[in-house]
Parts: C-alpha cells; sequence; structure tokens
C-alpha cells in the first residue's frame, strides 16, 4: 500500500525528539489544550468536511490533502483529517505535517504509540484506505494463490452461513517495516484473552473466538518477518490488529497464499486446539495464620485466576471438576531474589490480575529482608468489587507498620472517596518517596501490558534507573 518517506522522525533538531528529560513539547496557544480539543470534538461541529459521511480514500486522494490547512493522514489504514487539529498537538504542527498526505503509520508509533488517538481523532475520520482486489478466485485451490487484501464473502469457506451482516473478515496493510493484519470480527466483547496468534518460519496462524465458532487466518507469508509482534484489540469496534514486523524493508505485493482452513469459522468444538497461558503462582494467603488443609503429599500449588466469560481459555479452566487434569509446565521467569539484597524501599505497581506476582513478593520481603523498611503497594483497579484480597492486605497493612496500601480506582461509584483515575506522573511523584535520599530501592510493575509499559516510562521519567525497576510481563 504505501510507503512512508524514509526521513527521521522526528526531525534531527525538532522539539519533539526525546532529550534526556522525555519528548519537549511546543507551546501551544491560549485555548489549545486537551481539554479545549476535546471540546471541540464534541461541539458537534463538522470537522472531516464531509459532513459526517466516511468514504474510502485511495492512494491519489490521499496524496492531495497535504496543506496545512488541508491535512489528511493514514493511520493503520484509517484516514483522519488533520487539519483542525494542528493547533492543539502538543508536538507541533510541523511534525504532523510530515505525515500529511501519505500514511504516518509509522512516524506515529515511533512517537507516541500509546496514545488513543482512534478516541482523540474520532471526529476526524475521513474513511478507509481504498483496498486493492483481491487475487484470490477459487478459495479451495490454496497452495496456488496469493492473498492481497479482503476476500469477498462469496469465497470464504465456513460451517456457518457464508452471507450476513456478522461475518468476520480481515484486511492487511503495510509500511516500510510493518505488516499489520486487521480482523474484523464484527463483535463488540472481543478482549485479547480470546485471541491466539503464532507464527512458525513464514506459516501465521490467528485464531479468535466468534461466539461458539473459531475465526481462523492461517496464511503462508508472502515474506519473512521477525519473531516479535504485537496485538491490539479496539473492543469498541470489535477491530484485532496483529503487527508484524518485516526482517526487509521492502514492499510486499501481497501477503501470502491461504493454508489450511484459512478465513474459515470452525465450531470450537472441533478445533482442539492445546491452549498455553503463564500464571504467577501465588501463596495461600497473605496471613501467616492462613494455614493449608491437610492432603496427602502436603504440596499445592496455588494460582489466582480470573474469568474472562468470553475468553478463549479461562471459561475451559471454570468449568474443570476435581479430579480433571490440566498440564502444569515447569517455572519461567527471570525474577532473582538477589534483587532485594539489602533492600530498604520496595514499591509496588500492580493493576489487575498484576497483582499476583506481587503477594510472594510480600510475602517474602516482610519475612525475610532484615533491612527493609518500607514496603509502599499501589493497586489499580476499576471497581472497588475489583480490589483482590483487599481485607487481607488492610489487615496485613495494620499488623505490619512498614506496608503501606493505596488502591486506585479508574471506574469507582460515586461515594469512592480513595484514589482514581490511571497510572499517571501525578499519582507516582506523589507515592515514589524513598524514605531516605539514598535508599536503596526497587520498583515492581505489572498489569495489562500497556499499564506496565507505561509505567516503565514514568519510571525512567522520574530517574528510577533500570536495575531499580523489575517489570513482569506476561
Ligand atoms: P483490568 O481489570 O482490565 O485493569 C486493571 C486496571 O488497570 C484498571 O484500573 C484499568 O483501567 C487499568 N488499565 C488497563 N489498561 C490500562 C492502560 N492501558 N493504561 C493504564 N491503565 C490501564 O486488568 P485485568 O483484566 O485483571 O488484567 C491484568 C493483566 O495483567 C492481564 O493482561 C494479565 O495478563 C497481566 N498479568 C501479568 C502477569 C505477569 O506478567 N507475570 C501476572 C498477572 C497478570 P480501565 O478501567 O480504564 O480499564
Amino acid at each position: 500500500m504505501l510507503n512512508v518517506p524514509s526521513q527521521s522522525f522526528p526531525a534531527p533538531r525538532s522539539q519533539q525528539r526525546v532529550a534526556s528529560g522525555g519528548r519537549s513539547k511546543v507551546p501551544l496557544k491560549q485555548g489549545r489544550s486537551l481539554m479545549d480539543w476535546i471540546r471541540l470534538t464534541k461541539s458537534g461541529k463538522d470537522l472531516t468536511g464531509l459532513k459526517g459521511r466516511l468514504i474510502e480514500v485511495t492512494e491519489e486522494e490521499l496524496k492531495k490533502h497535504n496543506k496545512k490547512d488541508d491535512c489528511w493522514i493514514c493511520i493503520r489504514g484509517f484516514v483522519y483529517n488533520v487539519s483542525p487539529y494542528m493547533e492543539y498537538h502538543p508536538g507541533g504542527e510541523d511534525e504532523l505535517m510530515r505525515a500529511a498526505g501519505s500514511d504516518g503509520t509509522e512516524l506515529f508509533d515511533q512517537v507516541h504509540r500509546w496514545v488513543n488517538y482512534e478516541s482523540m481523532l474520532k471526529e476526524c475520520l475521513v474513511g478507509r484506505m481504498a483496498i486493492k482486489p483481491a487475487v484470490l478466485k477459487d478459495y479451495r485451490e490454496e497452495e496456488k494463490k496469493v492473498l492481497n487484501g479482503m476476500l469477498p464473502k462469496s469465497q470464504v469457506t465456513d460451517t456457518l452461513a457464508k452471507e450476513g451482516p456478522s461475518y468476520p473478515s480481515y484486511d492487511w496493510f503495510q509500511t516500510d517495516s510493518l505488516v499489520t493484519i486487521a480482523i474484523y470480527t464484527k463483535q463488540k466483547d472481543i478482549n485479547l484473552d480470546s485471541i491466539i496468534v503464532d507464527h512458525q518460519n513464514d506459516s501465521f496462524r490467528a485464531e479468535t473466538i466468534i461466539k461458539d465458532c473459531l475465526y481462523l487466518i492461517h496464511i503462508g507469508l508472502s515474506h519473512e518477518v521477525q519473531e516479535d509482534f504485537s496485538v491490539r484489540v479496539v473492543e469498541s469496534v470489535g477491530k484485532i490488529e496483529i503487527v508484524l514486523q518485516k526482517k526487509e524493508n521492502t514492499s510486499w505485493d501481497f501477503l501470502g497464499h491461504p493454508l489450511k482452513n484459512h478465513n474459515s469459522l470452525i465450531p470450537r468444538k472441533d478445533t482442539g486446539t492445546e491452549i498455553v497461558k503463564p500464571y504467577t503462582p501465588v501463596s495461600g494467603s497473605l496471613l501467616s495464620e492462613f494455614k493449608e488443609p491437610v492432603l496427602p503429599n502436603n504440596k499445592y500449588i496455588y494460582f489466582l485466576i480470573k474469568i474472562y466469560p468470553t475468553g478463549l481459555f479461562t471459561p475451559e479452566l471454570d468449568r474443570l471438576q476435581i479430579g480433571d487434569f490440566v498440564s502444569v509446565s515447569s517455572p519461567e521467569g527471570n525474577f532473582k531474589i538477589s534483587k532485594f539484597q539489602e533492600l530498604e524501599d520496595l514499591f509496588l505497581l500492580a493493576a489487575g490480575t498484576g497483582f499476583t506476582p506481587m503477594v510472594k513478593i510480600l510475602n517474602y520481603a516482610l519475612t525475610d529482608i532484615p533491612s527493609l523498611r518500607k514496603v509502599k503497594l499501589m493497586f489499580f483497579n476499576k471497581t472497588e468489587d475489583d480490589i483482590i484480597w483487599r481485607s487481607q492486605l488492610e489487615k496485613l497493612a495494620f499488623k505490619d507498620k512498614r506496608l503501606d496500601v493505596e488502591f486506585v480506582l479508574s471506574a469507582p461509584i460515586s461515594e469512592w472517596n480513595g484514589k482514581q483515575g490511571h497510572i499517571s506522573p501525578a499519582l507516582l511523584s506523589e507515592f515514589l518517596k524513598r524514605n531516605l535520599d539514598k535508599s536503596k530501592v526497587l520498583v515492581c510493575i505489572c498489569g495489562p501490558v500497556p499499564f506496565t509499559e507505561q509505567g516503565v516510562r514514568l519510571l525512567h521519567d522520574l530517574n528510577f534507573s533500570k536495575n531499580e525497576i523489575h517489570s513482569f510481563t506476561a
């Protein structure tokens, strides 16, 4: 599709270059703050100039909109009219203009991949990039065919009705270095737990649950990709994006050739898929008075597992009965207990089930580190009901004065008078006060991947060194 110019971004002397203290910003005119932008997007003003109509944008059309007062940018296959946003962009107008009339995905990812542009630029959406016609004709002659863009529904082999508004589909687009496969599930409760992505050599496979079926994308890729890939879900529209990294920065003419059952819906009971998921074992309790039940061998592993009702794996676990079997691997991980040597301040940042690695850390720290002066846990959840082991944590903090616990809720009820919001510089700088100026400190962080990534960035901004941070990643 589109090629991103190989210029460096931000420009070498740009104000947006990362300096040791983080990204610097361009001063904005009065009335051009983020809040002002949100107000403008909610004002009902026609920000695209298309009166709410969404259009298919060809490459030729995109290229024409390359001026400040008429600037369209494509990000991940969607085209936005960013002219109204120019004066609100903290990085300045010139930075935005670098992607004017072209595909800015790669430039955007280099600078602020974590920004939720879909919501920020919702009102500026012009439409999607037009997709080149599919080459595939007869789907059953799999090996001889190539894939290039979205397949018409009628060419799909499936076990459910082929037509119909809710049939999933996919397409792909590329930049110089990335290939993105977008799956449109057409259902809204998709989450990361309902997707399995696997690729070995050139064989790429993605499975996602659609009601009682698995939707399968199974492709022999036309070019080599790197091992690392990322998956993101836009829950509000049921879109999954799998971003692969090209081994070589060449333009792909087609995505690949279809492998067995590609682009089909298969009843889940017929798939026989093996699912492997990492979980961090916890202890039976945070409190020492907890006694393990007496059973032969006296050997236990405790897990704290959140059941995602629409997930692929956890509902199966939930259905297990006493006497059923699951296979468990030997332990994996890279946390070294030596990090605790002579430790004085321990800070724990956990979100949701990201609390699980903190359980054993708390147990160990409070009983086995004589040098320890203070342990502080900041625990992020949506609502009070989501706080795992709240009363045990409160009891433990009451018993052991070295422990402080703070709960932060992102969706509290109005009566909640504790802390609110998401992980942020303000919350962290207040929370992460060392006991003494030069005390030996460790910060452990675990939660949803974007939470952990953002937390680690903020910790670096607050001058915590690499050795002082341990992030748990699933
Ligand atoms: P959750 O309930 O969805 O989220 C917990 C809190 O984190 C909520 O307040 C949520 O805010 C916030 N949050 C979510 N995404 C965020 C983001 N991008 N930036 C800032 N805050 C964000 O969490 P969960 O379902 O329990 O999931 C926990 C995650 O931890 C899972 O992904 C699991 O794989 C991971 N985990 C990893 C390990 C490990 O690596 N060892 C162990 C255990 C768990 P909102 O209300 O706005 O969503």
